[in-house]
């Protein structure tokens, strides 16, 4: 039995190591000068390999096709994903939101021991190999065409070719192509875990929030909400929030464009209900009454947002405490609260930390990653439509899908 696997990334190595291991005869073919290019940048150069939760947990934050992935996950879950590595010699740690890194902090450790899996197992590796297409034949595959021209053969061939996004890892959308030409519905890529667009930057380029809630609101009705923190660039947000949010909202933005009026909507306060915010005003008014708005306000938020607030509320920067009305004070105290931005786009899909969509998951099977047209054709991670939120659960979906395809050989 011959196998090709296609794309040396996290989900391409690891399957082509486990395959090897049982005992197939392997070769994995990377168009790059070497061997998992993206997992080298992942987690900030620190990998944050998988997520430490239980299944149920884990689950709630895979965005698309949770569901198809449910038996891969419970064959090669993250507690396997975690012995894999020890076992390979990786010491590991948990962090915050049961985020698992290499205790070295170094991405390039994941690598490397995934390198000597696939050379201990015997694994052929072709670096510097262009996949052109997937060989099939009366419905069936028998091999790939590499930029030679040359054809080589196989029983079984593996696309782990990944998805779009951060195209200078290798990335660049091969397997879309090969899947589309061989019939497969390919869901419209998408940007994934990116920066969301505003209309108004009002100059906060650079400030951090911390413990903010931001929701997506579209006509008028919340979507979706995520506590924690957020940032402001010079065309819009980011940061951890945000990036949740770009993965919850992207379904609805397609060609560049979304399906209607969407905007960001910032809870400043979320720890205050608006009863326990309104009495906060009124004492520092009442403290400070001849005080001007705009230097009473720093008390309760970051300076740069304080002239934003007052717009919003529709008050003046310059009116004094004790002439703000109980009208206007509850405006205010709205304001804190439902700080607004109008969304005008996700950022370039290159920028994704992910894509999302990609191969119809309809048409592969589950239990093996099968494709349903194409026999002995495999899709794996993130070419296949599935993504999550961040906190190792890409990864993860990538080493399970490797492992469920590993097991059915
Ligand atoms: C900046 C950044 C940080 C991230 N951090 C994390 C994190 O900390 N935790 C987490 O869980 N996820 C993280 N991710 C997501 C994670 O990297 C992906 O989910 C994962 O790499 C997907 O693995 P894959 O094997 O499917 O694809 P990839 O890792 O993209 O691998 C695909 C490989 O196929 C090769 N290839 C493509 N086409 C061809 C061809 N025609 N011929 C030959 N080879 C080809 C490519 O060169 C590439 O090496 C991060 C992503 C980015 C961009």
């Amino acid at each position: 039995m011959k196998v090709i696997v296609v794309g040396g990334g996290a989900s391409g190595m690891m399957c082509a190591a486990l395959l090897a291991q049982n005992g197939v005869d392997v070769t994995l073919i990377e168009k790059n000068e070497r061997l998992g290019k993206k997992l080298f940048i992942t987690g900030k150069g620190r990998c944050n390999l998988t997520n430490n939760c239980e299944l149920q947990d884990f689950f709630a934050n895979v965005v698309t096709n949770g569901k198809f992935m449910t038996s891969a996950l419970y064959g090669f879950s993250p507690k396997d994903t975690i012995e894999f590595f020890e076992n390979n010699g990786v010491k590991l740690k948990t962090e915050r939101g049961n985020r698992v890194f290499p205790q070295s902090d170094k991405s390039s450790d994941i690598i490397k021991c995934l390198e000597k899996a696939l050379r201990t197992y015997g694994v052929e590796v072709r670096l510097n190999t262009l996949v052109k297409g997937v060989c099939v034949d009366g419905g069936g595959v028998y091999g790939v065409k590499i930029d030679t021209d040359e054809e080589i053969l196989a029983d079984k061939v593996v696309v782990a070719t990944g998805g779009i996004s951060y195209q200078a890892t290798g990335s660049t959308g091969d397997g879309y192509k090969w899947a589309k030409a061989l019939g497969h519905n390919v869901i419209e890529p998408r940007p994934a875990l990116v920066p969301i667009l505003l209309k108004e930057q009002y100059g906060l380029q650079g400030l951090s929030l911390k413990n903010v809630s931001a929701s997506v609101v579209r006509d008028g009705k919340e979507l979706f909400s995520q506590f924690g923190e957020m940032l402001f660039t010079h065309n819009g947000a980011s940061g951890p929030i945000i990036l949740s949010l770009s993965s919850l909202i992207n379904k609805h933005y397609s060609a560049g464009k979304f399906d209607a009026k969407y905007s960001l909507c910032i809870d400043l306060k979320p720890a205050l209900s608006m009863d326990t915010l309104q009495n906060r005003l009124i004492r520092e008014f009442s403290q400070r009454s001849n005080v001007e708005l705009k230097n009473i306000l720093p008390a309760l938020m970051p300076k740069s947002l304080v002239s934003v607030v007052i717009k919003q509320s529709g008050l003046n920067e310059k009116q004094v405490a004790n002439g703000v009305t109980k009208e206007q004070r509850e405006k205010l105290a709205y304001a804190i609260k439902n700080l607004t931005f109008l969304i005008v786009g996700l950022e370039n899909i290159n920028a994704g930390i992910i894509t999302s969509g990609g191969v119809d998951c309809k048409q592969v099977n589950p239990k093996d990653m099968m494709s349903k047209l194409i026999t002995n054709l495999y899709f794996i991670g993130e070419v296949l439509d599935i993504d999550a939120l961040t906190g190792g659960f890409n990864l993860q979906l990538a080493f399970s899908c490797a492992h469920q395809m590993s097991k059915s050989v």
